[in-house]
């Protein structure tokens, strides 16, 4: 009997651990909404033998008035041809991190039929491209939005359980099909789990909403009930007609609605919708003026929209930073939280919280991370959030120490230590455990051999020194081997700077060779002039851009110098390089120039890349990060590039919340 007791504890216990690092699970999503206007980037359209579907240089037209929701839907104008055939191909945008999904029992859309009535067939696409059995769809009514719902489970050749095998939604001709022309729009294509949702009683509340020069910002109270799928915000004018301007999810309680004109007043209403996109009533409306903003207040407007990703989007048990949203919603990036802890200090400072506040939080990030998981004293790379074990994320090998994530986050940490220079109780339990994590940090290890010149980037408690990659410089690493010298308990010997980092035999020659595709500075020292600018130390022409960013942020460069250079200033010209590359733009990229340069690392439409000013790693995206980043090297550059991505592209931020 006791033991029954106990076996029946353990199982409880067990089973209540595995509900709470449960982790969020999306829906299936294959399209919602264009991030751009024009025409839908990842989808691809053919035609043959008389069979014609409109498209935008191959891909579907994007409609901007007509949607389910708001603001575009698909338009599949097309010609069928006895013989012929036409396929249109809405490939899934993979997301890092959006890798647990609801079952996908149902595949469902919403369809506007306009003229013609010979629908498509409907086919799904697995990963090598193969396509599952045709669907028909029964006939709808017309010139109004109809919910199509096909029951996966009648398909034999697809695995509702494995909704991720499935790349594509695949519409076409059907065979044996007469002349005609037919105009359809298609929205909010998605698998669910289960036909039908519960309705939403819960009432909205708009908490604010908040004027800047372009756009409103309103917000609402966090959303625990799992059958909103969805917050659709409404805007008007007059306070009287409200129409549909954007959809948000359930776990961000916020949006900003970019309005496109200052110095005007504007009202917002919100619904909840749930899985079917049955609507609950709507909010109250509230109002908030838009208005011009000087450059300081643009700034401003910049600095705590980043803070609040950190501030608002932190992980919940632990305080720290996710590796992206949307991603997975329990796990943590431990360098990306010591960015984060960086905000959160620059935040504390403005006032964009209260000093309790932040101490709160940082006294629940410093518990957090005294009981994490750590090897020799150094954080794996991802945590999940909840239990403070290690995530192989990046894959088996990867079940260890990450030595370089650990720096980006002690860096913050000693600025914390630093900042919360307080007298009382709280400030001292936040200064104390930050140097017991400093402390145990066996920087030393990371050395493998006794007399090795070099730092190595991970270690695994199986698999030992698996992965063996040497730190070697100049890249985003500097701050390592600057910790690890200073480290008050585990410090390598500071010779190491010139024998590791800046290791300049056979070694250190074929890494930088290799990695820059080039000779430029593979003995760490450059000395070539790029667009006119002299590059003292650098690989290739300087290398992305997050190079001159992630280690200064605890060092300032304007006091490291070295034999060679210093770092302010090579960091200056390598940010200076970046522009003039992206102004001479030799690839002739749309959109580059004097107000959207800085080439660096980023997710984008062709997943993860690390670009850089040379033809071969410059793929045509330039994120935000490259040129707004560089604002202490290129002020002028960096503020024009800032007012270019908020004035003119401001209207594209549904990219990042959908
Ligand atoms: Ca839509």
């Amino acid at each position: 009997m006791f033991k029954l007791k106990n076996l029946l504890l353990t199982i409880t216990l067990f089973f209540s651990l595995v509900s709470s690092a449960q982790e969020f699970e999306y829906n299936y999503s294959f399209f919602s909404n264009s991030a751009m206007t024009g025409d839908y980037f990842f989808s691809k359209t053919t035609g043959s033998d008389g069979s014609f579907i409109k498209n935008v240089n191959g891909k579907l037209p994007v409609n901007d008035s007509v949607f389910h929701t708001p603001g575009n839907s698909l338009e599949l104008n097309y010609r069928n041809a006895p013989g012929g055939k036409w396929q249109a191909t809405l490939f899934r945008q993979e997301k890092r991190g959006m890798d647990h999904f609801t079952k996908a029992a149902f595949l469902t859309f919403w369809i506007r039929v306009t003229s013609g009535n010979d629908l498509p067939a409907v086919q799904l696409m697995r990963k090598d491209s193969s396509l599952t059995s045709a669907i028909t769809i029964s006939p709808v009514k017309a010139k109004t939005w109809q919910r199509v719902s096909i029951p996966m489970a009648s398909m034999k050749d697809f695995d509702v359980n494995q909704p991720e095998n499935c790349i594509a939604v695949v519409f076409s001709q059907k065979n044996n099909q007469e002349n005609s022309e037919n105009t359809i729009f298609i929205d909010d294509i998605v698998f669910l789990p289960k036909e039908k949702s519960e309705p939403v009683s819960v009432v909205p509340v708009i908490l604010s909403a908040t004027g800047f020069a372009l756009h409103v910002d309103i917000t609402w109270g966090k959303i625990t009930d799992k059958n909103i799928q969805l917050v659709k915000i409404y805007r008007s004018e007059d306070g009287k007609l409200y129409k549909p301007v954007g959809i948000q999810q359930p776990y961000i309680n916020r949006y900003a609605d970019f309005a496109g004109i200052s110095g005007k007043k504007f009202f917002y209403k919100i619904s909840f919708l749930n899985s079917n996109f049955e609507e609950t009533e709507l909010s109250a409306g509230v109002s908030a003026t838009t208005r011009q903003m000087t450059d300081d207040e643009l700034l401003t407007m910049v600095q705590e929209a980043s803070f609040r990703y950190y501030w608002e989007g932190a992980e919940l048990t632990s305080g720290m930073a996710k590796e992206n949203i949307p991603g997975r919603h329990n796990m943590i990036a431990s360098g990306a939280s010591g960015f984060g802890i960086m905000a959160l200090i620059a935040g504390t400072e403005r006032k964009f919280i209260t000093r309790e506040e932040s101490v709160e939080r940082f006294t629940k990030i410093v518990n957090f991370l005294e009981k994490a998981e750590t090897f020799h004293g150094v954080f794996p790379h991802f945590m999940d959030g909840p239990s403070g074990k290690v995530e192989t994320f990046f894959g088996k090998r990867d079940n260890g120490a990450d030595l370089v994530e650990t720096s980006f986050l002690l860096q913050g940490l000693l600025a914390a230590r630093q900042y919360f220079s307080g007298t009382n109780p709280q400030e001292k339990l936040i200064r104390d455990k930050i140097t017991a994590i400093w402390e145990k940090t066996e920087w030393d290890w990371f050395r493998q051999f006794p007399d090795s010149k070099f730092l190595y980037w991970h270690w695994s408690p199986d698999q030992g020194w698996v992965i063996n990659h040497r730190l070697i410089g100049w890249n985003e690493t500097m701050v390592t081997y600057l910790l690890a010298i200073a480290s008050p308990t585990h410090a390598v010997p500071a010779a190491m700077y010139y024998s590791g980092w800046a290791n300049q035999d056979s070694t250190g020659i074929k890494y930088r060779s290799n990695w820059g595709q080039t000779e430029d500075g593979s003995h760490y020292t450059n000395g070539n002039t790029y667009f006119g600018i002299k590059l003292d130390v650098g690989v290739s022409n300087g290398g992305p851009l997050f190079f001159t960013h992630y280690s200064y942020m605890g060092y300032d460069p304007h006091f490291i110098t070295d034999k060679y250079t210093n770092y302010f200033f090579n960091n200056q010209n390598i940010a200076l390089i970046n522009y003039r590359y992206c102004v001479q733009n030799p690839k002739k990229y749309k959109g580059y120039g004097e107000a959207a340069w800085g080439l660096t690392a980023s997710d984008g439409p062709f997943d993860y890349s690390a670009d850089e000013p040379v033809a071969w790693q410059d793929c045509g995206k330039i994120a935000p990060t490259g040129a707004i980043s560089s604002f202490p090297y290129t002020p002028t550059e960096s503020m024009r590039a800032l007012k270019n991505y908020y004035f003119n592209y401001g209207k594209f931020h549904r990219l990042f919340v959908q």
